[in-house]
C-alpha cells in the first residue's frame, strides 16, 4: 500500500485556491453539484412556514446544552453504561486513535468497516489503524470513491463532489479488485451501474466484518442513545451486523432529550440533502442481547472543543450539525472546492472551526491555519442558510482579529496601528485630512505592491477636497457643536454564559 494522502503540509488558502480555480473541470463539477443541492434545500425549506422558529429552537437548544455540557456528558455516560456500553474519554486525536486501535486489537481482527464519520477523519483514524496493521473500509459511497481514488474528501456531505461520473467509473475499474470484489466487466458511468458496482463490492465487507467504527450525529443524554442519519443504508449494515461497534463522537454532539432531538431531525435532512426526511435514521442504546453488536464502546472526544467553548464568540461553531448548507451557498467554496481549505472541514464552517480547534487563540498557528479566517468574502450567505443560526461572518472577523493579534498579517496590523494613532487625536486627524486633501491629485489610483491586485478590480474612493468639518467652518463660521455626552451604560457581554443559567 502507498502512504495515504494527507492534508498535512498543505499550502495557505490563497495559494491552494489559485491552483484550484485554474481547473475548469473542477469548477464545472462543483458548480453543478452545489447548485443542485442548494436548490433542493431552498425548495423544501420554503415548504415550512415555521422554519425560522425551528432554526431559533435549534440554536437555543445547542446553546443551552453547551452551557451545561459537563452535566449532560456525565448523564450520557451513566446512561450508556447502564445500557451495557463502555464509555472512554479521549482528550485528543492521539488518545482516541490509541483507544480504538486497542479495542480492535482486543477482538483479534485486522479489518473494520466504517460508517461515514467526520470526526474519525478529523483524528486521522484510518491512518492510525493502518499503522497498527488494521485496515479500515469506508462503506459510504462517496467515502468509498475517495478511499479507492487515494484521494482526500472535499465536502462534508458529498466527499467526492469534485469527481464526475466518468472519473468515478475509472476509479472503480482500476481499484476495486485491490480492495475486494472487482468492478463488473463493461461497467458504464451510468449512476445506477456505478451504485450497483459499489453495492456488490461492499456487500462482501458487511457480511464478513466483525468490527465496525462509526461516528454519530447526536447523542441523547437522557437515555444514552446514539443517532446516525444517512441516506444509503450502509450505516444500518455497519451498526447492526458486526459483533463489536466502536463509536467516536465529539463532545458537542450531545442533546439533552428526545424532544430536543426532534428539532434536529427536522432541521438536518432539509439543510443537508434537501429531503423532507432522511431515508435511514439508526438509533442504538448500549447493547441488546440477541440483537445487533454484542459489545459497544463510545469514545467521547474533546480534541480542542473545550478551548472553543471558552471563547464566547467562537463557541457558536460548536452548534454545527454538519449539514454542509453553508458550503453549498458559499461563492468561495463553489470556486475553490474543499481541498484548498487543507482540512476535513472545508467551506465556511471549516474556516471558523478548524482554526479554533488548532488553537488560533493562542497566537501560535501555522500560516495555513492562519489563512483560513480570510477564506471568505463575508457576504453572509452562510449565516442565512445555517439551520442553527451560526453567525459565521461574525466569528470570521473575530478570528481575523486573533490572527492579527497573534502576529500574523503584519501589514494589516501596521495599517491598523497607524489608523489608531491618527484617529486617537483630533489634531492629528485634522492634519492628515488637510495633507491628504492638498496632495490628492498626486495620490495613486492604484494601490502599491500586493495591494495592486485588490485595487485593479475596485474603484478607490477619491479623497475629498475638504473635510466635512472644514466645509462647516467655511459655511457657518464656527465648528459644529458637540452633542451632550450620553449617560454611561453597563457593558453588555454578548454570548456570556450566565452562571445562574446552570
Ligand atoms: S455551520 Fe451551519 S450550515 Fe454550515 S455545516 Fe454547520 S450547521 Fe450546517
Amino acid at each position: 500500500m502507498t502512504s495515504p494522502p494527507t492534508f498535512l503540509g498543505m499550502p495557505p488558502f490563497p495559494e491552494a485556491a489559485r491552483s484550484a480555480v485554474s481547473n475548469p473541470q473542477l469548477r464545472h463539477n462543483l458548480r453543478k453539484a452545489t447548485h443542485t443541492i442548494r436548490d433542493k434545500r431552498a425548495h423544501v425549506v420554503g415548504e415550512l412556514s415555521d422554519w425560522a422558529e425551528l432554526r431559533a429552537a435549534g440554536a437555543a437548544i445547542k446553546d443551552r446544552t453547551l452551557r451545561r455540557l459537563d452535566e449532560y456528558l456525565l448523564a450520557a455516560e451513566a446512561a450508556v453504561a447502564a445500557a451495557g456500553g463502555t464509555v472512554h474519554w479521549a482528550a485528543d486525536a492521539a488518545e482516541a486513535n490509541r483507544i480504538v486501535a486497542d479495542l480492535v486489537r482486543a477482538t483479534g481482527e485486522t479489518e473494520v468497516v466504517k460508517v461515514k464519520s467526520m470526526v474519525t477523519q478529523e483524528i486521522g483514524l484510518n491512518e492510525a489503524l493502518a499503522a497498527e496493521g488494521i485496515r479500515a473500509y469506508e462503506t459510504d459511497l462517496a467515502e468509498l470513491i475517495v478511499q479507492l481514488g487515494d484521494d482526500l474528501p472535499s465536502h462534508i456531505l458529498v466527499p467526492a463532489i469534485h469527481r464526475n461520473r466518468a472519473e468515478i467509473r475509472e476509479i472503480f475499474v482500476r481499484e476495486m479488485a485491490e480492495w475486494g470484489v472487482p468492478a463488473p466487466p463493461g461497467l458504464s458511468d451510468e449512476p445506477a451501474a456505478l451504485a450497483e458496482a459499489a453495492r456488490r463490492h461492499l456487500r462482501e465487507r458487511f457480511l464478513s466484518a466483525k468490527v465496525a467504527v462509526s461516528g454519530a450525529n447526536f447523542l441523547v443524554a437522557e437515555t444514552g442513545t446514539l443517532v446516525v442519519v444517512e441516506s444509503e443504508g450502509n450505516g444500518r449494515m455497519c451498526l447492526t451486523l458486526p459483533e463489536t461497534l466502536i463509536s467516536v463522537v465529539g463532545i458537542e454532539k450531545v442533546v439533552p432529550t428526545w424532544a430536543d432531538l426532534e428539532v434536529f431531525l427536522q432541521l438536518l435532512p432539509r439543510s443537508s440533502t434537501g429531503e423532507r426526511m432522511n431515508p435511514y435514521t439508526s438509533m442504538w442504546t448500549g447493547v441488546t442481547p440477541g440483537d445487533g453488536p454484542r459489545d459497544f464502546h463510545l469514545v467521547l472526544l474533546d480534541n480542542g472543543r473545550t478551548d472553543v467553548l471558552a471563547d464566547t464568540t467562537g463557541r457558536q461553531a460548536l452548534r454545527c450539525i454538519r449539514c454542509s448548507a453553508c458550503l453549498n451557498v458559499c461563492p468561495v467554496y463553489e470556486r475553490t472546492g474543499g481541498h484548498a481549505y487543507g482540512s476535513v472541514y472545508p467551506g465556511p464552517i471549516g474556516a471558523i472551526l478548524v482554526p479554533q480547534l488548532r488553537g488560533v487563540a493562542t497566537g501560535k498557528v501555522d500560516p495555513q491555519t492562519a489563512s483560513l479566517p480570510y477564506a471568505s468574502s463575508l457576504c453572509g450567505a452562510c449565516y442565512e442558510v445555517c439551520p442553527v443560526a451560526i453567525d459565521i461572518p461574525e466569528v470570521l472577523v473575530h478570528l481575523r482579529e486573533q490572527v492579527v493579534e497573534g502576529g500574523g498579517h503584519r501589514a494589516e496590523r501596521a495599517a491598523m496601528r497607524a489608523a489608531e494613532w491618527v484617529f486617537d487625536d483630533a489634531k492629528r486627524l485634522r492634519t492628515v485630512q488637510r495633507v491628504a486633501a492638498r496632495s490628492r491629485r498626486l495620490l495613486p489610483r492604484r494601490a502599491p505592491g500586493p495591494g495592486a491586485a485588490w485595487s485593479d478590480s475596485r474603484a478607490l474612493p477619491e479623497v475629498p477636497a475638504q473635510s466635512f468639518r472644514d466645509w462647516w467652518v467655511r459655511e457657518r463660521g464656527a465648528p459644529p457643536a458637540r452633542p451632550p455626552a450620553a449617560p454611561a451604560q453597563p457593558p453588555v457581554e454578548k454570548n456570556r454564559i450566565e452562571e445562574d443559567d446552570r
